[in-house]
């Protein structure tokens, strides 16, 4: 019996929130891996707010997925075949694999990773993709420098959770903005954050004059809209607004909300910029290798949230990040 790759596929493209009808569930024959391929079997599923931009016709960093096509997804395979000299049966790897049970491989992008040193879900977490995203973002971009004051919003996403461990190690004053009092007990507890703003239930421009009298230095930004116009009234003198994400905006179907109160940077002498984490590939590992180190010391508590399933799981798993739903980086593990 020839064994089957189950997989997601883009249906349609959607109008706002991404709805089940979105998807095209189905399978195909399990391909087998010709000179110079391996084949894996997918383990981890990494779920994504641009992967929302993906879907949609538009110019972007990344083409968009085409209908049809299986939705791309960063994972984490089993290589069970090959015919690579650098991949071996039962290596780990990690890569842009897409949300189906096995995927063909020609090595490109590919990254072979230790499940001895870390678990498999963190290599798309803390050190893969979110984690070199913090580090980058902060440190590059956001140039920081010791004893700033840092606000990050989706603070409690994977992202989020990143900048302000890496903020604090760095020895900065950090103050997170989440949602509901759980995410911020989080965030001010085990997270070692100094304050955290609730934007659900809190006047976020008033809570950051009483939690950041002196001005905000550096801004990393997850969420745009009305929380980035509220952080531009509370930057400090030269600050910087690092533009990482603006969650709260993918599923318009009307135009962005921009910001209004981008004067601010003209009277504070602010800078806003934004980056895309691909342009640092070639210094994935110096990062990686960096918050390993602060991970084994204890420094950095890893949050993740593990939904287990099938990739038919995706498309509901997909929107717990649009709900708020998860707390740390949201992977789905293939059981
Ligand atoms: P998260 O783990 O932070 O998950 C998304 C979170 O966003 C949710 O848990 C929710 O938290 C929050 N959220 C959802 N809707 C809204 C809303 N309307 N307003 C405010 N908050 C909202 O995701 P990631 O850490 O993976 O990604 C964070 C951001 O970083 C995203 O914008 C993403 O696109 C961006 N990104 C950018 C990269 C780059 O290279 N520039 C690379 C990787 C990520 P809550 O409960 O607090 O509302």
């Amino acid at each position: 019996m020839t064994a089957v790759n189950r997989q997601i596929r883009l249906a349609r493209r959607p109008a706002g929130e991404v709805r089940a009808e979105d998807w095209g569930h189905g399978s195909e024959a399990v391909a087998v891996p010709g000179d110079g391929q391996f084949l894996g079997r997918t383990r981890y599923v990494s779920l994504d707010p641009a992967m929302r931009g993906w879907l949609d016709d538009r110019p972007s960093y990344l083409p968009p997925v085409g209908l049809g096509e299986v939705m791309r997804a960063g994972s984490v395979v089993e290589v069970v075949a090959s015919n690579h000299p650098g991949f071996t049966v039962g290596d780990h790897v990690v890569g842009a694999f897409g949300v189906q049970e096995y995927a063909l491989s020609d090595g490109k992008g590919a990254i072979t990773v230790d499940p001895a040193l870390a678990p498999l879900s963190t290599y798309l977490g803390a050190l893969g993709m979110p984690g070199t995203t913090a580090y980058f973002g902060l440190l590059e971009v956001g140039a920081l420098k010791e004893g700033e004051t840092v606000l990050v919003s989706g603070a409690a996403g994977a992202v989020g959770t990143m900048v302000g461990q890496i903020a604090k190690v760095k020895g900065c004053r950090v103050i997170g903005i989440a949602g509901g009092p759980e995410k911020c007990a989080l965030l001010t507890g085990e997270l070692g954050f100094d304050a955290a703003i609730d934007y659900r239930s809190e006047d976020v421009r008033k809570a950051l004059r009483a939690h950041a009298p002196d001005g905000v230095d550096v801004y990393f930004d997850n969420v745009g809209g009305p929380i980035l116009d509220a952080a531009l009234t509370a930057l400090a003198l030269h600050a910087r607004v690092v533009v990482c994400g603006a969650i709260s905006q993918y599923n318009n179907e009307s135009a962005v909300q921009g910001p209004s109160n981008y004067l601010a940077l003209l009277v504070r002498r602010a800078r806003m910029e934004g980056f895309v984490v691909f342009d640092y590939a070639r210094r994935y590992a110096e990062a990686a290798a960096e918050i390993a180190g602060w991970i084994g010391d204890g420094r950095i508590t890893v949050k993740e949230q593990v939904v287990e399933g099938t990739v038919d799981d995706f498309p509901e798993t997909f929107q717990m990040l649009f709900r708020g739903e998860n707390t740390g980086k949201l992977v789905l593990r293939l059981t």
